[in-house]
This record gives C-alpha cells, structure tokens and sequence, in this order.
C-alpha cells in the first residue's frame, strides 16, 4: 500500500484560503457565456478579470462549514475569557431578531413606516435608564470602546460649554486599554494612578492629584481586579467637589445588574455593553453595542440621532436643528444610524425573559459562580488579592514559581484540553495574570470539570516542569504564532502572487 499524506490529522482538515482553491471556470451556478449572451452593458462591460476563485457550490459549502469549525465559541464550549462576559446567547433572542419586521428593515425607511422599530429602542432605553438609575442614555455607540468615546465627548463638550478647558484625564493603572486611549483619542493628556494592596484604586493618590487641570476620571467598577471599589461614592464626591466628571467603565455591569444603581455611585456617564451583560452574542470584533448611560450634567449633549417619542409618535432626531428645538446640543454623530439594531432586538428580548428579579439572580450567580472557582482553586493557584471577588476570579503566576512554566504555556496547555485560555496577563497590575470569567450560565459540573483540568495541569507544571509545556498546543490546526507579528504586522488580505490576468477574448 502506497502511503498518502495529506497533512491532516484525523478529522482536523488543513483547509487552504478560498483563492488557493481556485480552479479557473468552475462555478456555483451556470452563467450564460458571455460571448455568446446579448450584450446589455454596453461601456460599462467588464474588461479583465476580477480574480475571483472559481468553485463548486459543494467546495464553497465545505470551506466555509470547515472555517467556522475552527472557531471556538460560547456554543461549543465553557470560555471563561475575563472581562469579556462571554455567557451563553439563549436561542429566543436570535429567534426574536430574525422576524421580518426588525431583520428585513432599512434606517432610510420613513419614520412613519419603522414606529415600531423605533419603539423598541426606546423601551430598551428605558429599561438601561431604570437598571442604572441614569436619566439618558445614548443609544448609538455601537461598542463600549465607542461608548467610552461618546461618554468622554460628552464631558469634553459639557467642559467647553462653561468655558473650562482642562487638559487631564486621570485612570487607574488596572484600567482596560481601552479607557486611556479614548481620553488619548479626545486631546486629553492621561495619567496613571497607582492601586493600593486591596486591589482597588488608591484613594488618596486620587483625591491628591485632583484639581483646576482635571477634566474627568475614568473608573471601571467592579474593577478589572473582579473588585468592588468600596471607597467609590467618596470618591465621586471629591472628583464633582474638583469640578470633574466621572467617567465609569461599565463592562463588568454584569457583576452589579439589578442590584447597584449607577447614579447612587456619582457617575456622569457609563457605557453598558449590551454583548457582555445583555448577552448578545460577540467575538471576532463584533457585532456590539454600547449604549451610554448620561447624567442631567452630560444629557443635553448627547450625539445625534436619537429617539423622541410624543403624541405624534416616534420620532428621531436628526439634525443639529431639531436637536436646538429639541433643547439639546449634540456633541456630533458617532454613527451613520441610531445603533445597533439587531443587538438590540437581542438585549431586549434577553431583557425581557429575564425580567428584573431574573437580571438580579444573574448577576448573583456570576458572583457565586467567580466565587466558587476562587476558592476551589485557591490553593493550587495563586489568588492575587485576600478576600471574595465580584464575577471574575484572579491569580497571579507565583504558583508556577521555579517551574520554568509562564502564564502563556500554561494557557496553551488548557487549548489540548479543550478550554479556551482565560484572559492572560490583564490587569497589568498583578504578575502574569489569569483572569477567570464563569459567568452565570455555567453549571456546577461544569465548573467542577474545568476546576480538575487546571488542577492537574498545576500538577503537571510542578511535577515535569516547563518540558511538558513547551509543545503545546499540539491538538490546534495551527500551534504557536508569533504573538508580536501577529499583532504588529497583520497579514489580513491574500495577494495573488501574480497580477489578476486579462480575460480570455
Ligand atoms: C470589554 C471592555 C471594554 C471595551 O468594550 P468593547 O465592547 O470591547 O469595545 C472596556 N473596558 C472593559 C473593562 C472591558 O472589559
């Protein structure tokens, strides 16, 4: 028997880029030829190939169902990603986006024919007003990076507006990426604070660097320790006392939904990110949505459009002259249209299954649940700060100490045993982080099995040292990539090696 070696192992296909597969002249469904075929194009004929691949319908069916065989999702398996909330996506709510009249409509669509629509998104404006206690939200920031933006350009307008112009944003050392590249991206000058032994922000460096200079403070809470900041509403209350804004991440929302009212902790503005807490499905980059929580201070600058409702109807606001008549002065325009509204079908149905005493179990068991991981692991990993956590359970790398195994290995190793890593190495704050997210929707077997696995890898790491590690992943498609390639010089588009050729005459 002759040996074949196809480069695949078992059922892991090795699936080449769609143009690889390109076999000249094959096709899906059958073209007329086009020198044959009455020509109606007349000048706007095409005159040289585009450099499309040619394949089988069957070919382009399997490409894909592979591909997206290679993703691993909240479907497939337990993702306890810290700080991205990845939760199970109940099927109700895909259900619930797909009818007709939310899919198979158009934001050109006159407002007259689209009154339901627009309902939708106020009553899920209402319902984010009421869980926060905020009294506006802007609805059309589709991310909570973006939310972020919309929060800050909100305050930078609310500033200049009184005629105060300050140049500083300050954010503690722990923050998300995100937060002092938006201050960045808003012309402010950002400075870190240092956190205290507890895992919180400390107090008094923030109180002591407050002043005329400081536009706002950004601030997530629960902070991405998995920590309460218990000195939160002391702290609100020095940074109005200084004339600032506060600017509160909201990300981990999830870990306080239904049971801490944003306005009772001071904050003028909080993107809520709808695909983590309201559990719409994300990954890859999108979709998203960050609608943003605004304070009386920061409302009337909201961008443009939003939803007005009166005994007319709905009605969107449009323009900087609506908004005038309105009394109200939109900072801009974040998006072409008023958001995301396929995510917001989503949240909303989420919202309304759940109902508010269900949003408040969530949010309990999400901290149970984070709970429950810390303790069953703390003796085998190392817990980086003394006491319970909010919904996300962090240790540092000290219990890999003298085994030559860092953070990454032990991640890729959790890859061969069928886990998706959690977050690696954020915060910042603690020394080769782990960051564990559960999430409410996981169940205690599940819990129980993931718990063993990293228990015997501790046990491996301890016993055979990094050897073991080093491989792995082995079990992936692909194993180790260059991390600092990847992310610095991105190959996101295939070449052809040689230019597209002239079509055959
Ligand atoms: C996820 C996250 C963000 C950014 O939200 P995106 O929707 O990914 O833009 C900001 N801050 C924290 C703490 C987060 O976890």
């Amino acid at each position: 028997m002759t040996e074949t070696f196809t480069g695949n192992k078992g059922l892991r296909l090795e699936e080449p880029l769609i143009f690889e597969m390109d076999t000249p002249g094959s096709t899906g469904v059958d073209v007329a030829d086009p020198a044959t075929d009455e020509i109606r194009l007349g000048d706007l004929e095409r005159k040289s190939a585009i450099g499309l691949p040619g394949l089988s319908e069957p070919q382009v069916i399997r490409h894909y169902t592979r591909l997206s065989q290679k993703n691993y999702s909240i479907d497939a398996g337990f993702y306890p990603l810290g700080s991205c909330t990845m939760k199970y996506n109940p099927r109700l709510n895909e259900r619930m986006a797909r009818l007709p009249g939310f899919s198979d409509i158009h934001p050109f669509q006159p407002v007259s024919t689209v009154q339901g629509a627009l309902e939708l998104i106020d009553t899920l404006a209402d319902w984010l007003k009421k869980l926060t206690g905020m009294p506006a939200v802007a609805m059309s920031p589709a991310a909570g990076a973006h939310g972020e933006l919309c929060g800050m350009l909100s305050i930078r307008a609310a500033l200049e507006a009184r005629g105060d112009k300050r140049p500083v944003v300050l954010v503690p050392e722990s923050a998300h990426g995100t937060n002092p590249a938006t201050a960045a991206a808003c012309g402010y000058k950002v400075e870190a604070i240092p956190g205290d032994a507890r895992g919180r922000v400390d107090t008094k460096a923030f109180k002591e660097r407050l002043g005329p200079d400081v536009a706002a403070v950004m601030l997530t809470n629960p902070n991405t320790c998995g920590l309460f900041e218990t000195d939160i509403i002391d702290l609100s209350k020095a940074i109005h006392d200084a004339g600032a804004f506060f600017y509160m991440d909201g990300a981990n929302y999830n870990a306080i939904v239904g049971r801490v009212r944003i306005a009772d902790l001071g904050a003028d503005a909080m993107h809520i990110n709808l695909h983590k807490t309201f559990s719409t499905p994300h990954g890859g980059g999108g979709p998203g949505a960050g609608p943003t929580v605004l304070s009386e201070a920061l409302a009337p600058f909201a961008p443009l459009p939003y939803v007005v409702h009166d005994d007319r109807g709905y009605r969107l606001v449009e323009t900087e002259l609506d908004a005038k008549a309105e009394g109200t002065e939109p900072f801009g325009r974040l998006k072409g249209f008023h958001g995301q509204f396929g995510v917001f079908v989503r949240a909303l149905s989420y919202i309304m299954s759940m109902g508010a005493d269900g949003l408040r179990q969530a949010s309990g068991d999400a901290v149970l649940n984070a709970n429950y991981l810390l303790e069953t692991l703390k003796d085998t990993l190392t817990p980086s700060f003394e006491g319970p956590c909010m919904h996300e359970a962090l240790f540092d790398d000290r219990f890999l100490k003298d085994t030559g195994v860092s953070t990454l290995d032990f991640a890729k190793a959790m890859i061969d045993e069928g886990y998706h890593p959690m977050t690696m190495y954020f915060p910042l704050v603690v020394h080769g982080a782990l960051l564990m997210e559960p999430t409410e929707t996981e169940s205690k077997e599940t819990l129980d099995a993931y718990v063993a696995t990293l228990k015997d890898l501790a046990r491996r790491a301890r016993e055979n040292g990094a050897e073991a590690f080093k491989a792995a992943p082995q079990f992936t498609p692909r194993r180790r990539l260059d991390e600092t390639q990847a992310a610095r010089k991105p190959v996101l588009r295939w070449r052809p090696e040689e230019p597209v050729q002239e079509a055959a005459e």
